[in-house]
Parts: C-alpha cells; structure tokens; sequence
C-alpha cells in the first residue's frame, strides 16, 4: 500500500515550525507497514495545493494532507482537494455539528467564517475532532483514498490514532503488515571495525540492519517487516543474537536504554558507589550521574577541577607526591581516580585528566587520561579527542562512562 502525505503551512516552508506531524505520522504509517515514497511540503496556496494532490493521487493509493482546514482565508486544504478532483464543495451536516459543538461547550457564539469549516467535497465524510474546531475529512474517490487532518499538533494526532488508523485497518485488512525495529546500542566500538564485524549481515534485507553513528555510541537499528507484531519479533529476535554474538562486549542497552542508566543498574547490582574526580571534564561525568534517576542512587560525590591543578584540591587528598599539571595524563588520572574514592569513601573511583587548553601541534586536539580505579585496581587509557573543548568533554565524559561500563560488565 503506497501513501504520500502533504503538509501544508507557508509556516513550515519559512522554517518558523517544525513539521513535528511529519514525524508522527511517519511513524504510525511506517508500524502498520504502509509504504511511504513521498512527502511533500507546500505554503498556503490553493493552486500549489491542488498539483501537489494531483501528483500525490498519479503515484500513491492514500494521500493525508496536514493543516489548512482553519477558517480563514490561507487555510485552503478543502478548496484544494475539491479542485484537484473537481468535485464541489457542499456543506455537511456532521461537519457543522461538529463546529457548533465547540463553540456550544465553550458558551460563545460562533464566528461566520467557522461556517467555512462544515465544507466537505462531495461524497467525503466527516471525521470528528472532539478538541478543536475543524472536522476532518475523508473521501473516497477513483480508488484512491484522501484524509484531510487539521494542522494543531494535538488534534492531527488523536485524530489519526483515533479514526485514520482504525478506518485504514477497516479498508484494508489485508494490505496492514507491520514494520517493527528495534535498536542495539554499541560502545567502544568504531564504525570501520563494526562494520568488519558484521560483514554480511549489514546486507540483509529481511530484516535490515543499519548503522547510525551517534556521539561516542553507534546506533544499530534492526527492522522487520512481517504479517504481524509476533512475527516482526521473531525475525529480529534472531538477528539480534547473530549480532550479539559478533559483538560480544560492545552492546551495551536496547532501545531506549542509556549508557548512564545501565552503568547505574549495574552499580546497584553489585551495590556499588561511585566518585568522580573531573579535571577535563568539568562535571559533564557528574551531569550524567545525577540526571539518571537509576546512576543517581550510586553517585557518592564529585569533584571539579580547571585542568590538571590537583594542587587545588583539600590537603591530604594526595597521599604520596601531588602530581605535576604538566606530567603524565595518565599517571595523574590514576592518582586522582584513587584520591576520589578515599575523598569520599566509595568503592569506585573515576577521573578524567588533562589540559584544558590544545596541544600544541594541533589547536583541537586534546590528550585526557581516563582512570577507573575499582576497589583498588586501577584501568586507566590516554585517548586523543577532537573538536572544541565542549566537545572534547562531553566525549571523553563519555568515554570514561564505557571504560567503567567494561570493567562492571565482567564483575560479579
Ligand atoms: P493550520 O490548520 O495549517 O492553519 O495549522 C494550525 C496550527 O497547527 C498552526 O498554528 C501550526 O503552527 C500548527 N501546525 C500546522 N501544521 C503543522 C505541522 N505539520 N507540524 C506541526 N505543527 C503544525
Ligand atoms: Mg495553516
């Protein structure tokens, strides 16, 4: 089943909103299988309008066309349709009881251009809008099939849930697969070796299987098209565990799990506290203890630094020589890991060590030592990271997250 949807609005074209209905709707059609080629913007304009219903109706099967169906002059989505299939307007009973049903429950009149909202193309039904002025409208003409939604997000979105979708199974029961994905969520990992990895599975088409690189994580979405829910799992049930078994270590959630919250559950589990010691990363490893509610139970404390100035730091913290700003990013990120949990007395220390200016033979590149002391063990990298400073941070926050996720994966 092949559909295209319009939006219409100049508001969206000027880029002064986001098509947030585009995405809704993107998404219902994609979970009940129906096949989506076009999408097609337009501003409010009756004859730009009307070509884009005519193209729409020459390729797919369902058309929906989004907002236009106020009652004021640039809102043109009924004209539109009504000369795209030279079918006349005529007003509906359904319609205006559904207009004057607003204006009623609200005790005040109802304006004369609101009459322009019970307009409907011949032979189309009302479809009713329980929250806002403008019916919908459906029609069937020459085989094809045409939904007009109002524009306000609310109203286009239990409309469609409410009445679209259920006509569409009632239509069409035998047309209705569904699309279902789900998403395994990869760290530690570059691109180039994931791919390596996965080799020919990245090729299947049932289901299909595709990267998206995401800052520090990669993104691998499995999607399946089958007869029903149970089915679609089913198929990439298996997929999953061909991928698991290509990337063992490396997935560490699905969905959407995050990296803080499954650190935390896994800290929780073993009952597990964490502190934090960030000289390069300016609490960004402190933000994504506290905003996970999970993460948040096991974070005992940590404490910020501008670069490597452990000198800064209360006296005592140290134990042996307070390391040079300047010295070894790791060997100062390994005293510092250790410092944190003695600070505040938790089994689990991490810490992030460097410069906060670039080095030298590169403006944007940055030398951070990362350190995750566990119960006295120490794991500790030097990682090169790119990009302004605000970048650089928030990347090595979360390469320090992944480290101590590797070490707590494999303890009991
Ligand atoms: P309309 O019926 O086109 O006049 O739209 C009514 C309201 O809904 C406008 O104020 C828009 O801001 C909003 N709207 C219309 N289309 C969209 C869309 N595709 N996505 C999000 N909001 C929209
Ligand atoms: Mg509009």
């Amino acid at each position: 089943m092949i559909t295209e949807v319009i939006f219409t609005g100049t508001e969206l074209l000027l880029g002064q909103i986001l098509n947030t209905n585009a995405q809704y709707l993107q998404q219902a059609l994609a979970s009940h299988g129906f096949d989506l080629y076009h999408q097609v913007t337009v501003g409010d304009n009756l004859e730009r309008c009307a070509e884009a219903i005519r193209q729409a109706a020459a390729r797919a099967e369902v058309i929906f066309i989004g907002g236009g169906l106020g009652p004021t002059e640039d809102d043109v989505s009924r004209e539109a349709l009504s000369l795209a299939l030279g079918l006349p307007l005529v007003q509906d009973k359904a319609a205006l009881a559904i207009v004057r049903r607003f204006y009623l429950a609200r005790n005040i009149p109802m304006p004369g251009a609101n009459l322009k909202q019970a307009l409907i193309p011949a032979g189309g039904t009302a479809l009713d809008n329980p929250i806002g002025t403008a019916p919908g409208i459906v029609l069937e003409h020459s085989g094809k099939t045409f939904f007009l939604l109002p524009g306000p997000p609310a109203e286009f979105n239990k409309m469609l849930d409410e009445q679209v979708i259920p006509y569409l199974q009632r239509r069409f029961p035998d047309q209705l697969a569904t699309i279902h994905s789900r998403v395994l969520k990869i760290c530690g990992l570059g691109e180039s070796v994931l791919a390596e990895r996965l080799g020919e599975l990245l090729n299947s088409s049932s289901p299909t299987v595709a990267p998206c690189a995401k800052e520090g994580e990669i993104h691998l979405r499995i999607t399946a098209k089958a007869a029903g829910k149970e089915a679609a799992v089913q198929v990439i049930d298996e997929m999953e565990r061909a991928v698991r078994q290509r990337l063992q270590g490396y997935v560490f959630g699905v969905d959407e799990e995050t990296l803080p919250a499954v650190v935390g559950r896994l800290l929780l589990q073993g009952g597990r506290q964490v502190s934090l010691l960030e000289a390069f990363t300016g609490g960004q490893l402190a933000h994504m203890f506290v905003s996970d509610p999970t993460a948040a139970q096991t974070f005992s404390g940590g404490l910020v630094l501008p670069g490597n100035q452990p000198g800064l730091l209360p006296s005592g913290l140290f134990q042996g020589a307070i390391p040079p700003p300047d010295g070894d990013t790791k060997e100062v990120a390994a005293q510092m890991a250790a410092a944190a949990r003695r600070y505040f007395g938790s089994g689990i220390g991490v810490a992030t060590a460097g410069t906060v200016l670039p080095v030298e033979y590169s403006r944007h590149q940055y030398p951070v030592g990362i350190a995750v002391d566990f119960e006295g063990n120490c794991q500790v990298q030097e990682m090169l990271f790119w990009g302004n400073r605000s970048q650089a941070a928030r990347r090595a926050a979360g390469a320090a997250l992944v480290l101590l996720w590797q070490i707590l994966r494999l303890k009991p």
